[in-house]
């Protein structure tokens, strides 16, 4: 892939002529690092006194990735890592479309046992015929970033609602399938190590004992009235009054785990329901009353019913890292394997942003040929592509890119 690797890096290097990067904030107290074809990260510990300096050697290496530190560091360049003395370190959250689970994967990626050869549709993780594990072609849609930027808007609720952050919060697409959240505020940057944890428990509920703000008073759940429900309580309540509203009969069944004619029953009763949660501030004994000795069908379902809400709503995962070493995308820099740039947005602009035009760092001018050795219908700059398998085809500067960067294509003739 000399050639294309070649091609890809003069693109890269006029786009760095023609763009200063004016990001990361505080670039002196940073480490950086860089990536290669195929390799998004391949080295580490660079520092550089000033943004002139990081887009000289942006000019003059042109990686294919760029990655900066959320700590800042009194010597970013030293190693091993304690060596560096940390001075602080914003919070990135970073919302991946490749771990939602949304219905259009089923159309756009697909798998493949390296073992046995069986491959499908759809982004399934073990070969379903030997166990091993399969190899994922993943792509992503507009389908796909518009579930990334809700987790986005959930996030940033929660952090100016319950947290009241609304300082220092700086959006960026990645450059491929999502988005980073970067919080830079001065309360934010001191946090203790338990304290980042402590942050991770509230916003995925963990922390929060569920009943907490669900008091039970005799055979009955009582609950705060609507008007006095703040943070998850409130939360939880008004998802729970749209689902019930909603009227999904499976639905209700997955999330309470019973039966779809148990919810269908239960939905007949909807407007005495209603009345109860949001007057009264009870959630009813539906499936009848707990005995002394043993737990009632109406604990269990609202258990359940609120502990899948919260899976619902909460806005990250519990996987999230809250490693302060690590460097995540410079935002306004290259994505290496798609040609995107990762794009600052505000709060304002984010609504309306689609990354699959508003980060195209490409033109269509200059056409170009390919061979494309895979790729299913995707859409850029307006345009829809594709699909293609095994067939050349003369392809807009970014579509080209797009292809060439992750490896699903090599131009014609080499
Ligand atoms: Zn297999
Ligand atoms: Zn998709």
């Amino acid at each position: 892939m000399a050639g294309e690797q070649e091609f890809l890096q003069q693109h890269f290097r006029k786009f760095y002529s023609e763009h200063k990067v004016n990001e990361p904030p505080e670039p002196a107290s940073r480490e950086f690092g860089i990536g290669s074809f195929g390799q998004k990260i391949s080295r580490r510990h660079l520092a550089f006194k000033s943004l002139h300096d990081f887009n000289s050697f942006l000019r003059q290496e042109v990686p294919f990735f760029v990655s900066y530190s959320s700590a800042l560091y009194k010597f970013p360049e030293r190693r091993p890592m304690p060596a560096k003395e940390m001075l602080a370190a914003d919070l990135v959250y970073e919302f991946d479309a490749d771990d939602l689970p949304t219905a259009c994967k089923q159309q756009h990626d697909s798998w493949k046992c390296p073992k046995c050869g069986r491959q499908g549709k759809g982004r399934q993780l073990m070969c379903d015929e030997c166990g091993t594990q399969a190899i994922l072609e993943e792509w992503f849609c507009p389908q796909c970033l518009g579930e990334a930027r809700k987790k986005v808007f959930n996030l940033l609720e929660f952090l100016q609602d319950d947290f009241g952050f609304s300082e220092g919060i700086a959006i960026n697409f990645s450059g491929r399938a999502g988005y980073h959240v970067h919080v830079r505020n001065k309360e934010v940057r001191s946090l203790s190590p338990s304290a980042r944890i402590e942050l991770i428990d509230y916003l995925t509920a963990n922390s929060l004992s569920i009943f907490s703000h669900f008091r039970k008073e005799g055979e009955l759940f009582a609950i705060t009235k609507k008007s006095e429900r703040s943070g998850w309580g409130r939360r939880i309540m008004s998802s729970i009054t749209e689902l019930l509203e909603e009227g999904d009969a499976s639905k209700i069944a997955v999330f309470g785990s019973i039966t779809t004619s148990q919810a269908k029953r239960l939905l007949s009763e909807k407007e005495m329901l209603l009345k109860s949660i949001n007057e009264r501030g009870v959630l009813p004994a539906f499936f009848g009353r707990a005995s002394p000795s043993k737990e009632s069908q109406s604990d269990k379902f609202w258990q359940s019913f609120i502990q899948s809400v919260i899976e619902r709503i909460s806005p990250i995962d519990r996987q999230t890292s809250i490693d302060v070493s690590k460097i995540v995308r410079v935002p306004e820099t290259i994505h290496g394997e798609t040609g995107l740039v990762a794009k600052t947005v505000s709060i304002d602009e984010l609504k309306g942003f689609d990354p699959l035009v508003g980060a195209v760092g490409f033109g269509p001018n200059q056409t170009v040929k390919v061979f494309i050795i895979k790729a299913p219908r995707f859409h850029l700059a307006g345009e829809s592509f594709g699909p293609f398998e095994n067939q050349e085809a003369e392809l807009p500067l970014n579509a080209a890119i797009f292809l060439l960067g992750r490896a699903s294509a090599r131009l014609a003739g080499s």
